[in-house]
């Protein structure tokens, strides 16, 4: 049986990597906005392009920046990883991977349950490109009777964005190495402290950072993270495509992973709390959260996960307008698409993303007009509780 992942507590969030500023001392990384990074010579240039010098930092910033690299060099440790690379969005990421790893010719696997961009990429503009894709269950036998010749990736979320499916990616990781198939895991609803797919053997790990890693609400970001070998490519392609994250977004998201061991905790916490509350609910018809025994993956996800964090997705017994009418009466999560920061938010699925689809269609991808997503923050339990209690009253 596989050992759930290693615990990353407060101390590495805080600590690991690089922190400070060593030439000032200051304990919080300084905001370095500059373009060119100059040299006192041409022969200080050209040591450093011909490999001759210690010096670190690219001519241009484009390529790296200072307080980029500090918090890239902490994701990097908490993830167990040789290298991490910032992207200014998480699609940045995901985009960049893809288009870095794959060619002509190739084929992706992709789970379903997924964020509905990285599905529209791979269908859309991937295959404009001929390379295909097949979306399958988030489930290791659908995915290894997709694997064919061609199959070059696989890509899934873990757990899936709504209905949080944990896939097996023990046995992804050891697939990918039997198939020569490369496995990319986008571990954003995880986050390192409660899973490291690297540590199972995946490839590259991947995150929208603009979520729990960022942590407030307030930024958006995302990170590919795993072996130099694979991700200094990646590097190289985002040099070029530009998708960088700038110097500001990547200080406010080092402050927020300090923090990120702590925050996952109440966020799991009140989680848990509510999914157990709507479980119980004669309002509700289905919840789903991987720490409920009902979840058809609770299993799998308590042998590889530590915790469960704060998303909870669920189906009211109500149609479309009852629907909007409970969540238009909740007073602490705000409606928006987000999730993984400190305020309480909560979207009816179908609202963003889905509205150009036809309803049988939206029925077909299990994106019915009750299902709602509600991503708490770390406000206290019983407020969250209450709240929905006297939403739910109205329903
Ligand atoms: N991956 C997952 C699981 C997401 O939920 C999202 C966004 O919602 C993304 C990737 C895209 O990230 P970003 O919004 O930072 O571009």
């Amino acid at each position: 049986m596989a050992m759930a992942t290693r615990k990353i507590g407060s101390t590495e969030c805080v600590h690991s990597g690089v922190s400070t500023c060593e030439t000032t001392g200051s304990v919080a990384p300084p905001i370095v906005h500059s373009a060119p990074f100059t040299f006192e010579s041409i022969g200080a240039a050209l040591d450093y392009l011909e490999g001759r010098s210690t010096r670190r930092q690219p001519e241009y910033g484009r390529m790296a920046n200072p307080t980029v690299t500090c918090v890239e060099s902490r994701l990097a440790a908490l993830e167990g990883a040789e290298k991490a690379q910032l992207f200014a969005s998480g699609m940045a990421a995901i985009t960049t991977l893809l288009l870095c790893t794959l060619k002509s010719g190739d084929h992706v696997v992709l789970t379903s349950d997924c964020y509905k961009r990285t599905r529209d990429f791979c269908e859309g503009s991937l295959s404009k490109f001929g390379v295909t894709t097949s979306v399958v269950a988030p489930s290791l036998e659908a995915i290894e009777g997709a694997i064919g010749s061609a199959t070059r990736l696989v890509f899934t979320e873990t757990p899936t964005n709504p209905f949080q499916y944990v896939v097996d990616i023990e046995g992804l990781a050891k697939l990918g190495r039997e198939r020569g198939v490369l496995t990319v895991v986008d571990s954003t609803f995880a986050t390192p402290v409660y899973l490291r797919p690297l540590e199972f053997g995946i490839d590259l790990v991947v995150h929208s950072a603009t979520k729990y890693l960022g942590g407030h609400n307030d930024l958006i970001a995302g990170v590919v993270a795993g072996r130099a070998e694979l991700v200094q490519p990646i590097a190289d392609l985002l040099a070029t495509l530009g998708g960088i994250c700038d110097p500001t977004t990547a200080f406010l998201l080092g402050r927020g992973v300090k923090t990120l061991a702590l925050r996952m905790a109440r966020h799991s916490a009140n989680g848990q709390a509510v999914a157990e509350f709507l479980e119980g609910h004669p309002r509700v018809r289905k919840v789903f959260y991987p720490g409920l025994a009902s979840h058809p993956h609770h299993a799998i996800a308590r042998k590889l996960m530590l915790g469960f964090g704060g998303v909870v997705t669920f189906l009211l017994d109500a149609d479309r307008e009852g629907t909007a009418r409970f969540i238009d009466r909740l007073k602490i999560p705000s409606l928006g698409p987000s999730l993984g920061g400190v305020e309480s938010l909560v979207e009816q699925v179908i609202l963003f993303g889905y509205l150009d689809i036809p309803p049988e269609e939206r029925q077909r991808l299990g994106v019915p007009d009750n299902l709602v997503r509600l991503s708490l923050g770390i406000e206290n339990t019983e407020d969250i509780i209450a709240d929905l209690q006297q939403a739910l009253n109205d329903v």
